[in-house]
């Protein structure tokens, strides 16, 4: 099914649907049963250049724009891979990028842009406060050249395939500050000197392929050179990442929906149940048809964020309206390519089963779609705020 013939992005997508013609879907199947990790498709992706997208070309990376990486997110996904394995090496820098020093930058950005360092993991996420950050109970205390960290993360993906984690923790106690978002600071932990020296990990199996993790942190000591930008900013550092990453997640979520609406469209032609392919009944086109139009609507509104992104212009309503949209439509794809397979959507082989899991991850993560409505409701129609 070809979109727009004039796609300014028809390079990337060329480039990558190429490489991806090299893991065919037997391999994702596979790695999925294995519970085990792309190690050959992220080496690939790495050494053709596509997670350095978003480093500028002075620190070693392409200097590409949200939308163009956001074009290879989609891309990877459409193609029946999951930028889950990977996502967070083309975005987790922006943090470092935007607030780090200038030698911070000159220490890690070229080694994260040749992939000779992975930068996969950031932990944020509690387990007895959620989505509710201001109130994380992990402190970093600074004891002369070091600061002690204490506390316990959940969720924190791609520990094992990591070799540093951008780390949130309290650093003035809440009772202290002035404003529950002050107070908190990044660090850059360098995960092969903290883990079995203060910080211990305790896989989470669930329910994606998505390597996810406990972490429990017991007097583990950092350089305080690894705080990144100034003491107890590190809430709002997070948040100007975040817009880049819903734009992502949203890009994500679309070429899942394509994937899926490519799937079923095929199948629907091909499948003969009374007669006639299942694709000529109006109940079976409709759902497919509607949830073809949403991700339209999500996509333009993805590219709408990565404009306002790319220009330095503020896009957290666009970023987070993709990312809801997206994360719908793909799903809604998801439901009928599902649906319309029958029997055989349930079946490994067809890899619906499996695309269907991974999308539905992001309806809650990485953030859920009632916080985004709540975003909404608050921050751009101006409704009495509820927490
Ligand atoms: C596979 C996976 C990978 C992840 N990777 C990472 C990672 O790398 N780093 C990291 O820091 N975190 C990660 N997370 C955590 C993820 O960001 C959180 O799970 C998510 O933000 C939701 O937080 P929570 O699970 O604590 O849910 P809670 O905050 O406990 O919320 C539970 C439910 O209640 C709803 N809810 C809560 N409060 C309200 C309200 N006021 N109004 C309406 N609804 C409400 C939420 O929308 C949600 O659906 C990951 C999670 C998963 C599942």
């Amino acid at each position: 099914m070809s979109h727009h013939a004039t796609d300014p992005y028809q390079d990337i997508r060329d480039a990558i649907r190429d490489l991806c013609a090299s893991f065919p879907p037997e391999y994702f199947r596979k790695i999925d049963e294995e519970r085990g990790y792309p190690e050959a498709f992220v080496n690939a992706l790495t050494e053709a250049g596509w997670l350095a997208a978003l480093i500028p070309q002075e620190y070693g990376g392409s200097g590409l724009g949200l939308t163009e990486a956001s074009v290879i997110m989609e891309e990877i996904n459409r193609n029946g891979g999951n930028s889950g394995a990977c996502h967070g090496q083309m975005y987790n820098m922006g943090t470092l990028l935007r607030h780090g020093s200038e030698a911070q930058k000159r220490t890690y950005l070229p080694r994260i842009a040749s992939g000779e360092l992975r930068l996969q993991s950031m932990g944020v996420t509690e387990p007895t406060t959620g989505t509710d950050t201001t109130r994380i109970k992990t402190t970093a205390i600074r004891k002369g050249d070091r600061y002690v960290i204490n506390g316990q993360k959940v969720w924190i993906s791609r520990i094992q395939h990591s070799d540093l984690m951008i780390l949130l923790a309290r650093t003035t106690p809440l009772e202290e500050v002035k404003s529950k978002s002050l107070g908190m600071s990044i660090f850059l932990v360098d995960l092969l000197q903290a883990i079995g020296h203060g910080m211990t990990v305790q896989p989470i199996p669930n329910m994606v392929n998505h390597e996810t993790n406990e972490l429990f942190f017991d007097n583990l000591e950092i350089p305080a050179e690894n705080l990144i930008g100034e003491e107890g900013m590190g809430f709002r550092y997070i948040l100007d990442g975040l817009n880049a990453e819903r734009a992502l997640i949203a890009a994500e979520c679309i070429g899942d929906g394509r994937w899926f609406i490519d799937k079923v469209t095929a199948y629907a032609k091909e499948r003969v149940v009374f007669g006639r392919p299942i694709g000529q009944n109006q109940g079976v086109q409709f759902p497919i048809a509607r949830a073809h139009i949403n991700l339209e609507a999500a996509s333009l509104m993805r590219y709408e964020a990565c404009r306002l992104f790319d220009s330095h212009q503020p896009c957290g309503s666009q970023a987070n309206m993709a990312k809801l949209l997206a994360a719908d439509a793909s799903w809604e794809a998801a439901n009928a390519c599902l649906q319309f397979h029958g029997g055989f959507g349930f079946a490994t082989e067809y890899d619906v089963e499996r695309k269907f899991r991974e999308t539905r991850l992001y309806q809650v993560a990485p953030i859920s779609t009632n916080l985004i409505l709540s975003y909404v409701a608050e921050h751009i129609l101006g409704l009495p705020r509820s927490f």
